[in-house]
């Protein structure tokens, strides 16, 4: 079955910044959208600025894996969508934040630790490295690879021991971070990656669009199995 992803993303430097919205001049969202497009998957995309920041039950209950681009903006986003998210999420839905992401509010709700960082500005050269070769996320990847120029993100990352950690990355200024992170939680698979600092085009770069590519099949839901919450009559009759 085709999966059905939506890209959502704040769409707030595109708006005000003419550097930012020349490089991505379809949003961030339209960028990633185009390439996962491109990969057979079936793609909508969805911005801060809509109503219910184009995240409503429907679109929801019709996503089978949110990529989720945040920035400057997390706090604008209304705590009933941010709610709403991680239910689905709990109940199956996938899950992608990417970048800034780390301090969305469903992310931070599913996490539940600050995510807080170290950073800093100047565009300096990362290299990912490939922690976990085996994993499905690092499929068609060589052993490492490089993003020219970006923003640095340092440990210690206040989130909860990941499942897997897929990516760390090497920073020039000597700083290290767990770029891509794995979780579930409830039915759903959550995958957290660093890279898409909006001044650099790293939304073009083909081993970031790979990674993007193989977490929205590795996060897509299966049907698995049914469950049953809440109080329940015994299986076993227990009077024979
Ligand atoms: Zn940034």
């Amino acid at each position: 079955m085709t999966v059905r992803v939506t890209v959502w993303n704040e769409n707030v430097h595109e708006l005000n910044e003419p550097e930012v919205a020349e490089r991505y001049p379809d949003g961030i969202h339209g960028a990633i959208a185009e390439s996962l497009d491109a990969d057979g998957f079936e793609v909508r995309t969805a911005t801060l600025q809509e109503p219910e920041h184009g995240l409503t039950e429907a679109v929801l209950a019709e996503t089978d894996v949110l990529v989720w681009w945040s920035h400057c903006a997390n706090d604008e986003v209304a705590d009933d969508v941010a709610e709403r998210v991680v239910d689905r999420v709990n109940d199956g839905m996938g899950f992608v934040p990417l970048h800034s992401g780390k301090n969305s509010k469903p992310f931070k709700r599913l996490m539940g630790t600050t995510c807080r960082i170290k950073y800093r500005h100047g565009g300096e050269t990362e290299r990912l490295w490939v922690a976990d070769p085996g994993h499905p996320i690092a499929d068609g990847l060589d052993d490492h690879f490089e993003i020219p120029s970006t923003e640095m993100y340092g440990e210690p990352f206040d989130i909860p021991e990941p499942d897997r950690t897929v990516f760390i990355s090497w920073f020039e200024g000597g700083e290290v971070f767990r770029s891509g992170v794995c979780y579930r939680r409830g039915r759903g698979r959550i995958f957290a990656f660093r890279p898409g600092h909006e001044e650099y085009p790293i939304f073009y770069q083909d081993e970031v669009q790979q990674v993007i590519e193989n977490a929205v099949e590795w996060a897509a839901p299966n049907e698995g199995a049914s469950a049953t919450w809440g109080e329940v009559d015994p299986v076993e009759s227990g009077d024979e």
